[in-house]
């Protein structure tokens, strides 16, 4: 017979809490913010066929629901605690669970956070997530806090780069080809992407703003840039590009580095005298950082090709109601 709803909670995704004060059984997660701290509360949600394909792997899907969830606390600077998972599933299939509670506890641990509750109903497949983390008051990073002559850095894997992701995309799509190889790597970055959550703590007191690259370079950087009433350059050929999106051409890189989207890196600023700290802080969280531009007072925002002109087409970040 199949398994039941509570068996299910209890067999994949009930483990024992080490912070929260009450975890999975009770109507109610009980959490206790350290004395003098602050929570910064974030959800994301997963459907299928919108944010993942059938295809793909349970754990690695167990991985990425959270990652992008981990990814919101980075860029706030928060340091990951407790989660929530509601799930709709289609059908109970233990390989399928037992794949997703793979993937999803070997991330929870290596970052220290702990499922405390969720709720579980049938239907279409969708996994959503709520993270709590924790940050000392004051000291979030937020989109609003860019002002003229900071510089803009994004992060990216040590030796790699952004875009990787949308272009294994357009591999699915049949829009590009790729050896084998060339296409683990980059379906890798689509699939498991590392949240940043080493690099967020480190950029407490140093970076001014920050975000994390979910939609799209151009359209996250569009966020700060209107919180923070304020405009930007971005030197195109300083955007950090993995050898496998280097080899592709030009127009294909600027799509999937300034438009791609799922890269779950920082997009931050830092007064321009505290450079050599950002870099040291990416050293200390062992990740690459790049600057890209820079922030100025009038408002939008310039991208300058090779040349230094300005690009002819700027491709558009993602939004769920307007984009193909
Ligand atoms: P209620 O009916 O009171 O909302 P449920 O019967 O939905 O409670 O859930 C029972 C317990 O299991 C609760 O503590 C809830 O937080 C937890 N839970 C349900 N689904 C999940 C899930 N997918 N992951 C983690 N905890 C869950
Ligand atoms: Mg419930």
């Amino acid at each position: 017979m199949a398994l039941g709803e509570f068996d299910l909670i209890a067999k994949y995704f009930t483990r024992p809490t080490q912070q929260a004060v009450l975890g999975i059984g009770d109507d109610c997660a009980l959490l206790q913010p350290r004395a003098g701290l602050q929570w910064a509360v974030s959800s994301d949600m997963l459907v299928e066929g919108r944010h993942f394909l059938p295809t793909v792997r349970p754990e690695r899907l167990g991985h990425k629901a959270l990652a992008v969830n981990l990814s919101d606390l980075a860029a706030c600077g928060a340091q990951p605690v407790a989660f929530t998972l509601a799930l709709a599933l289609p059908r109970v299939d233990e390989v399928f669970l037992a794949g997703l509670a793979q993937g999803l506890f070997e991330l929870a641990q290596q970052h220290g956070i702990e499922l405390v509750g969720g709720d579980t109903t049938a239907g279409p497949l969708n996994l959503c997530i709520t993270v709590f983390g924790e940050v000392p008051p004051g000291q979030a990073l937020r989109r609003d806090g860019a002002r003229p002559g900071h510089q803009l850095w994004v992060s990216h894997p040590l030796g790699g780069g952004i875009g990787d992701a949308r272009l294994a995309l357009e591999v699915f799509r049949g829009h590009a080809s790729l050896s084998g190889d060339q296409f683990e790597a980059v379906r890798r970055a689509m699939e498991q992407p590392q949240p940043r959550v080493a690099l967020g703590l480190a950029l407490r007191g140093l970076a001014s703003a920050a975000i994390d690259v979910s939609d799209g370079l151009v359209g996250d950087l569009g966020h700060v840039l209107r919180r923070s009433g304020v405009g930007a350059v971005v030197d195109t050929t300083r955007l950090p590009m993995s050898p496998v999106l280097a080899a592709q051409p030009l127009p294909r890189q600027l799509e999937c580095t300034l438009a791609g989207g799922d890269d779950y890196e920082l997009l931050f600023t830092a007064p321009a005298a505290q450079a050599a700290a950002v870099r040291a802080a990416a050293a200390s969280a062992g990740v690459g950082v790049a600057c890209i531009g820079q922030i100025e007072a009038e408002p939008g925002l310039r991208l300058l090709d090779a040349q230094g002109r300005p690009l002819a087409q700027v491709p558009r970040g993602f939004d769920h109601f307007t984009s193909p």
